[in-house]
């Protein structure tokens, strides 16, 4: 039967300014506690191959933030990946629903890590649920997991009620990602995030994150840590070789190769193939090299502190309790842009 329901995303609203009582935008902080740990910054790089290796690993546990590693390698180099980043407490790794999954976490887990990501394309499954129980029943509670993707209060409280700590939330919104325009199936992030918060765990909002606002955005709408994958493509600390390419203007630039898990590219590296009864669910492409990940987590930040201060937010659990969204018109978004013009000077 058809019922329509409205979804949003970052784009189609604005967070109201109120009343701010803080002196300086210095003086928030950004740190949040997610199932007993803290972290001082509300930030995770995305499990994805061209992403988090152990470079970006180690940069972002030193910034404080979560980093997940990819599980695209064997188990033995998934632990030798997680050795070399050094730092169990900032630093998880990833499973599918294989019974390879199992076998990863338990050599992860004798390595020290403490956090694993239980992450396929649609969470709100059985096989996540039992790959959860499992995990569980195993560690008890001396382990984070983080269990996902799901886009909906559905998914996210079956999740929740199998035993995961933390959701992970993000169906087609990445930047990489090709799930809505193959399948038809999605919900708008934001929407998505508000939805999924109204259950009693802490959440991931992962994918569709492309400028400062977004974070904020999302960290408003209740999630508790925002993902990156498109804004760190490109980066130094990403695994991968930078390639030199000649741009028409003659001019030389470097880029590196950034692609979605699902990608035809990516399958067909980690199985060989992609079967001939899939169609591939993401991208692959060339981005140009960033420098650095501090610059774009900096930024990132700046934006996320000076927005806590548009609304008087002490600590990112203020900015969700104080938060009033408006939807905006597509008039409004462009307003929202650079648009200076010498048309009427
Ligand atoms: P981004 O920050 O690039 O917008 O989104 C990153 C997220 O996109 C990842 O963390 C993951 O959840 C999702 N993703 C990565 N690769 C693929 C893919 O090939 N297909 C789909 N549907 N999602 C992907």
């Amino acid at each position: 039967m058809l019922s329509l329901t409205r979804g949003l995303t970052f784009d189609d609203v604005l967070l109201v300014p109120a009343y701010n009582g803080i002196r300086s935008r210095g003086l928030v902080s950004t740190s949040v506690k997610i199932a007993g740990r803290t972290f001082a910054i509300p930030l995770a790089s995305s499990n994805m191959d061209t992403i988090t290796g152990v470079e970006m690993a180690q940069f972002f546990a030193a910034e404080g933030g979560l980093a997940l590693l990819h599980r695209f390698v064997s188990v033995e180099e998934n632990v030798a990946m997680f050795k070399a980043a050094g730092n169990p407490k900032n630093v998880g790794f990833s499973i599918g629903i294989g019974d390879d999954g199992l076998a990863r976490a338990e050599a992860l887990i004798a390595a020290g890590a403490e956090i694993v990501c239980v992450d396929v394309a649609h969470g709100h499954s059985k096989e996540v649920n039992r790959a959860i129980r499992r995990l569980r029943e195993s560690y008890k509670q001396n382990i984070m997991i983080i269990a996902g993707n799901v886009a909906t209060y559905a998914g996210a409280d079956y999740l929740a009620a199998a035993g995961a700590d933390v959701i992970k939330v993000g169906i087609g919104s990445g930047s990489v990602c090709t799930t809505r325009i193959k399948t038809g199936f999605g919900v708008p992030q934001l929407t998505a995030v508000v939805e999924c918060s109204k259950v009693d765990r802490p959440v991931i909002a992962d994918g569709g994150i492309k400028q400062p606002a977004d974070a904020v955005k999302a960290l408003a709408a209740g999630a508790d840590m925002v993902m990156l994958g498109g804004m760190l493509s490109g980066t130094d600390e990403t695994p991968g070789e930078f390639f030199e390419r000649t741009l028409v203007s003659g001019e030389k630039q470097k880029f590196k190769r950034f692609r979605g898990m699902a990608s035809r590219e990516a399958q067909e590296d980690f199985m060989g193939q992609m079967q001939d009864w899939k169609t591939a669910e993401g991208v692959a492409l060339e981005v140009r090299a960033k420098g650095p990940a501090k610059a774009i987590v900096a930024d990132l930040l700046g934006g996320i502190r000076s927005g806590m201060t548009y609304c008087g937010a002490q600590e990112i659990r203020d900015l969700k309790r104080k938060a009033q969204f408006m939807e905006i018109t597509t008039s409004g978004r462009v307003e929202g842009t650079p648009h200076a013009t010498d048309r009427y000077l």
